[in-house]
């Protein structure tokens, strides 16, 4: 398979992403092909220039490549699983977990396929530019999938995207819970979100400029306080605590950032820096 954009490419599934994968991949000048359990769907990619499958089998048949989105992984395997997959290439971009995408592999290749995962970070209007970010693990691709956004190949385990895919969610929450739990508080003072907003991504944005650093203490397993102790760390999660409870605001993500350096404090790691927590994240919790 060559890298241009005449690769012809097949969509399976074409729900919201879907569509919109279609679209780029059109654009950009690929033959492209669609079906979708509700062929009403695809009426307007063809209008714009798709050719449309009359079965699964057509589909899996007319594309060098089968990009697969559909709502979860029961739906591909239940899909797929009517059809004969021997000789096939599929992206899967379906969202789910590494463990799924796994088992996915495996029963693909089972079955003759060369079988990428795949995850995407975009909505469907960023489809096509530089900001979706289209992960891809498993074997090594040949082909190119740059026409829907920037595209990241990440390894052989093809569980790696979905990996990815999710520890990307515990970031997102993460930032907009502390954000929220800050515009709680500060609303209590007539401070309204739009004000606090560009103070807490300025705050978000230079605390995302200490990773790299903290990344190597962790892969160094070496924790030196050069910036501040865990025990002082703890000592400013009072205050967060105290705040928000006298407040009388949530304070149950407060506690839990608390009660998390509290037990690596408890287990001796209070003069150590902030990452040696990395020790509580790497343990079910209690
Ligand atoms: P959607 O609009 O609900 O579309 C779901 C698609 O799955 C439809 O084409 C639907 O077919 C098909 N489907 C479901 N069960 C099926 C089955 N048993 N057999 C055949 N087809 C089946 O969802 P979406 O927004 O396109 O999302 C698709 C995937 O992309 C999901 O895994 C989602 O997490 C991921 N994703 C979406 C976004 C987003 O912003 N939308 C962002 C990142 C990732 P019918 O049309 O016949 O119902």
């Amino acid at each position: 398979m060559t890298d241009k954009a005449n690769t012809p490419i097949a969509v399976v599934g074409l729900g919201l992403m879907g569509q919109a994968l279609a679209r780029a991949f059109l654009k950009a000048g690929h033959p492209t092909t669609v079906w979708n359990r509700t062929a009403a769907k695809a009426e307007r990619l063809v209008a714009e220039g798709a050719h449309l499958a009359p079965t699964i089998g057509d589909a899996l048949a007319a594309g060098g490549l089968t990009v697969v989105c559909l709502t979860d992984y029961p739906a591909v395997r239940e899909l797929l699983g009517e059809a004969g997959l021997e000789g096939t290439t599929l992206v899967n971009l379906t969202s789910g977990d590494s463990g799924q995408a796994r088992e996915t592999a495996a029963w693909a290749e089972k079955r003759g396929a060369r079988y990428l995962d795949g995850a995407i970070m975009a909505i469907p209007s960023s489809i096509g530019t530089e900001e979706a970010v289209i992960l891809l693990s498993g074997p090594e691709p040949d082909f190119d999938l740059g026409a829907l956004g920037t595209v990241s190949y990440l390894g052989e385990d093809p569980g790696l995207a979905s990996l990815y895919d999710v520890a990307g969610l515990a970031m997102m929450w993460s930032v907009l819970n502390a954000w929220l739990q800050g515009t709680a508080m500060l609303r209590t003072a007539g401070v309204d979100a739009a004000t606090y907003a560009p103070f807490a991504q300025q705050i978000a944005v230079g605390v995302a400029s200490w990773l790299p650093g903290y990344a190597g203490q962790i892969d160094k397993g070496s924790f030196p306080a050069e910036v501040s102790a865990l025990e002082t760390d703890a000592r400013a999660m009072a205050h967060l605590v105290e705040e928000s409870e006298s407040l009388g605001v949530n304070a149950e993500l407060p506690q839990l950032i608390k009660a998390m350096a509290d037990r690596a404090i408890a287990a001796g790691h209070g003069g150590a820096q902030y990452p040696v927590l990395i020790g509580e994240f790497e343990r079910p919790g209690e």
